[in-house]
């Protein structure tokens, strides 16, 4: 057989001996070597040599290699296979030894044995043609029918595997590409034989004998994998029908009670079937949950997207897709209720009460989104929960503040890892009801950044005619959120996007008043803190004169957050003394002074109360309360941090008092000037955007052509007051951002006082746009900024003549407080603001002392 072939293998051949496997031709088998003899070979043949023949060597199965290389060789199999080495892996763990992979070549027969050692050489002839496979046709006539038969067969066999995997279709086409001849050795090394069957093939040298003994062997593989398929698809059928046959199964076992059947029923995924079809979810999401439930029976429990899929669809049972507290509104309990949480804040009140008069009567949420907007601390989230108290809502704030991606509000797509569902759907899922009453903190703090605009986000939310069908990305499908009450909160309204801001109605909470605040300590703020520390009013008596210290030398807000904290800490302090029945007091009389007004007499230098520090050694009986005076005030929270400092500042010309407007609330602003030699230059200090750049421009222009007119001059005399003059302003406060017209009147009026060596009143602060003939425009916040100056106990506030309509909603008391100046033009503003006017063409010779 071997005549004729067109390849030719080495008549001498180093012989490999295996002894665990059977290698076939034209297979490839990776085997391990490290007995004596086959090291040898590896290294002074395989590693050694350089030429293809010396790659070539005969594989010998059936025959172990014996473990030293003193032992004589055993009997060695008489037929091998030639093999080519086509990779060596050398290794020195756990004991030296090398992996070989070998490709199977062709037959052969060992003739004689040449030498043993180091490795066996032997005389070998070739038994199989080693061709290169061009002569299909011939071999297939002369085996005629036998090889048609082991082609059927291996078609057969091939077919019923996957034909997508790659590897099969490559075998399907290799079947009509290979000579027949190669076939049997081909298959019996790929289907499942035995080693002694592989070398009974092995041994079969002639072609006939080798189909006919492969054949039963391809058989048997078939009727194999048809017995495979068929239990593999009645397993199928069986898990179906799990549930049905497993408590049978149970009972069969015979010591199993009903109960313990029953939890057996409570089956993870069947559980969440049922629960599934027993919610109430709409549907669209009925469905999507059912294929997902689907999917995830067929899903092996191992599998990352099996853990999703589950979290997902409890999400879905979890939903309160139509479960929902029945709302008890009835006006006049929710006037109670806000009258009862809320002191003051009454256009606010007015506000919420219309708003719900309306949702009563006509029993739909169709409407604006309400936002409060006003300084920190004022009670717009507490208004909001007061809502839902009314109401008999659930509540959920939503702080928004900082939340820049958009996926915090609609939620991540299920693709992405560590997916979850926005804090709506969230907020949801925790109150467990679809009408609550959703608080959407600090929207004017939403952020924008790469991963998308959440205020877009909002939008759609917030959209009555759209949020019926609000799809978060995580859940995929509509929830309706047409039942949710949505209130927004925000400091200003500035930063809204204006998409968002047209959605909502805004309602302005301004800051409160002194009188306003002390009213709010004592309803609301000193018991929720006595309650919070567990003191009673018997134990800690707090006057008004007190709060009213706290608020004016200890606070500077517009709400009252900062108060309640000081209150916090007087009421830790007294509850260290109760707790270490200490508390005691000077004069016995005093303890029972109540009220604010007697206090005022109480609490006077020459009655030296005595603080919770320093009376420690005087006994008193425990139901005498520790009253809070200045001297306790100024030991529990240490020296006052704001002082009037108002007329301190103004002992000099070139400085103005201005309003201005914050987030935060109103605030007063000292404007200062200065003036030097140089070349007419303006500088600007304290951090100022560019309107309040251009206001001090436009101040400067027209002091300079009005220069005459009130005998305003530089130092050298002469009108033009830039003429080797440098002018400096500075608005304190540097570190914060300004901007706005509103300091224009500020400026003139600092200016005027800086050319003309005047001072301006102490007690007079001002807002106000200029334009360069003279006007004095409107300006926003007047409340705010008024409230700020009555805090500061300033007297008199001079605004543009515009703003009168803003003074009405000041409360009266503020008002008789303060004296009001309505100017039209600059030349009102500059009379106003100097004692004795600030006349036309009138020049002062001295200065106005104003100490
Ligand atoms: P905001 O949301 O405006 O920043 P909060 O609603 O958190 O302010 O209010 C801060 C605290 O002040 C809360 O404890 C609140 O009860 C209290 N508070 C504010 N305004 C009033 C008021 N008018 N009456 C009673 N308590 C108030």
């Amino acid at each position: 057989m071997a005549a004729g072939s067109a390849i030719q293998i080495p008549t001498r051949l180093p012989l490999l001996l295996t002894h665990e496997s059977v290698l076939l031709p034209g297979s490839t088998m990776r085997t391990s070597v490290d007995s004596p003899r086959n090291m040898q070979l590896v290294r002074s043949r395989l590693l050694k040599g350089t030429s293809l023949r010396s790659t070539i060597i005969g594989v010998i199965p059936n025959t172990s290699d014996p473990t030293s290389d003193c032992d004589d060789l055993p009997n060695l199999h008489r037929i091998g296979t030639a093999a080519l080495a086509v990779q060596v892996v050398g290794s020195n763990w756990p004991k030296p030894h090398y992996t070989l992979l070998v490709t199977g070549l062709c037959r052969f027969q060992i003739l004689q044995l040449l030498k043993e050692k180091p490795y066996p050489v032997a005389e070998v002839q070739q038994l199989d043609r080693l061709e290169q496979f061009t002569n299909g046709h011939k071999s297939e006539e002369e085996l005629g029918e036998l090889s048609e038969q082991f082609y059927k067969y291996a078609v057969q066999l091939v077919e019923m595997l996957d034909m997508s995997v790659p590897a099969v279709a490559k075998l399907r086409r290799l079947l009509d590409n290979l000579p027949r001849e190669a076939l049997p050795d081909i298959l019996t090394s790929i289907i499942r034989t035995t080693n002694q069957e592989k070398l009974q093939i092995l041994d079969a040298v002639r072609l006939e004998e080798r189909f006919k003994m492969t054949i039963p062997l391809l058989v048997r593989q078939i009727e194999g994998l048809k017995l495979l398929q068929k239990t593999r698809k009645s397993k199928q059928d069986d898990d179906k029908r799990v549930v049905a046959i497993r408590p049978n199964r149970r009972i069969s076992h015979g010591s199993i009670t009903e109960d313990e059947e029953e939890e057996e029923d409570h089956d993870d995924v069947v559980m969440l079937e049922k629960k599934i079809r027993t919610s109430s979810m709409s549907e669209q999401a009925l469905k999507v949950c059912l294929k997902e439930i689907k999917r995830l029976k067929k899903m092996p429990q191992s599998m990352p997207e099996y853990a999703l899929t589950r979290n997902y669809l409890e999400l879905m049972v979890e939903l309160p897709w139509n479960k929902s507290t029945k709302d008890r509104l009835e006006i006049r309990a929710a006037r109670i209720v806000l009258d009862n949480d809320h002191y003051a804040m009454e256009k606010l009140k007015k506000r919420v009460l219309e708003y719900l008069a309306v949702r009563q009567l006509k029993n739909n949420l169709k409407g604006p989104i309400l936002c409060f907007v006003g300084p920190p601390g004022v009670g717009k989230t507490s208004v909001g929960r007061s809502i839902a108290k009314t109401l008999g809502r659930e509540f959920h704030r939503i702080a928004l503040g900082g939340v820049c991606d958009q996926s915090d509000i609609r939620g991540h797509r299920r693709t992405y890892v560590g997916s979850m569902p926005g804090r709506i759907i969230n907020g949801l899922k925790t109150v467990g009801v679809n009408n609550p009453v959703f608080l959407l903190d600090e929207v004017d703090k939403l952020a924008k950044s790469l991963q998308g605009d959440p205020a877009a986000a909002l939008l759609e939310v917030l959209d009555p005619e759209q949020n019926h069908s609000f799809t978060d990305h995580y859940l995929n499908v509509a929830f309706d959120l047409s039942q949710v009450l949505f209130i927004a909160t925000a400091n200003t309204t500035a930063t809204i996007p204006p998409a968002l801001l047209d959605r909502m109605e805004v309602i302005q909470v301004p800051g409160y008043t002194q009188e306003e605040k002390i009213e709010i300590a004592h309803r609301h703020l000193i018991p929720k803190q006595l309650e919070q520390h567990g003191l009673t009013p018997q134990q800690i008596q707090i006057p008004q004169l007190t709060t009213l210290g706290i608020i004016t030398r200890y606070t500077r807000e517009a709400g009252v957050r900062a108060l309640d904290r000081k209150l916090g800490a007087i009421c830790r302090a007294v509850a260290v003394k109760v707790a270490e029945g200490q508390h005691k007091e000077a004069k016995p009389d005093r303890a029972e002074v109540g009220e604010g007004e007697d206090c005022k007499e109480h609490i006077t230098e020459d009655a030296k109360p005595e603080s919770i520090s320093d009376t420690a050694d005087l006994a008193l009986p425990p139901e005498m309360p520790i009253l809070i005076d200045f001297h306790a005030l100024k030991d529990i929270l240490g020296p006052p941090m704001y002082d009037m400092e108002v007329s301190e500042r103004l002992n000099q010309p070139g400085v103005a008092i201005g309003l201005a407007w914050t987030p935060l609330g109103g605030e007063i602003m000292f404007v200062e000037a200065s003036r030097m030699d140089g070349e007419g230059q303006l500088t600007l200090t304290g951090q100022l955007g560019d309107v309040m750049k251009e206001s001090a421009h436009l101040a400067i222009s027209w002091l300079r052509s009005n220069a005459k007119r009130y005998q305003l001059t530089n130092a050298s005399g002469s009108f033009d007051l830039l003429d080797n003059t440098d002018i400096h302003l500075h608005f304190p406060a540097g570190a914060v951002t300004k901007d706005g017209p509103s300091a224009g009147v500020t400026i003139v009026t600092c200016l005027a006082s800086l050319f003309s060596g005047r001072l301006v009143c102490s007690d007079v602060a001002m807002t106000g746009e200029i334009t360069l003939r003279g006007l004095v425009l409107p300006v926003g916040g007047i409340k705010d900024k008024v409230l700020a100056a009555h805090r500061a106990g300033l007297k008199r506030i001079i605004i543009p003549q515009r703003n009168e309509k803003d003074l009405e909603e000041i409360a009266a008391h503020v008002r008789q407080d303060l004296t009001f100046v309505l100017a039209a033009c600059l030349d009102e503003v500059l009379n106003a603001a100097f004692d004795g006017g600030f006349a036309v063409k009138a020049r002062l010779e001295h200065l106005n002392s104003k100490l």
